[in-house]
């Protein structure tokens, strides 16, 4: 089963080729934005926020 997650930013469809669990960063391939894995939906699908980086 592939594991797809949208992109909040560019909302591009991100394959996901591993296993990801709370806590892990997942950089969009697309857009460069990095995403924090923050749980996860009732139908198995990854929740992420936007990591914000203030430099
Ligand atoms: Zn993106």
């Amino acid at each position: 089963m592939d594991k797809k997650l949208q992109c909040p930013e560019c909302k591009n469809d991100i394959t996901l080729e591993k296993e990801f669990s709370d806590g892990d960063v997942i950089e969009c391939s697309f857009c460069g934005i990095e995403l924090e894995v923050v749980g996860k939906n009732e139908d198995g699908t990854l929740r992420v926020e936007i990591i914000e980086e203030e430099k």
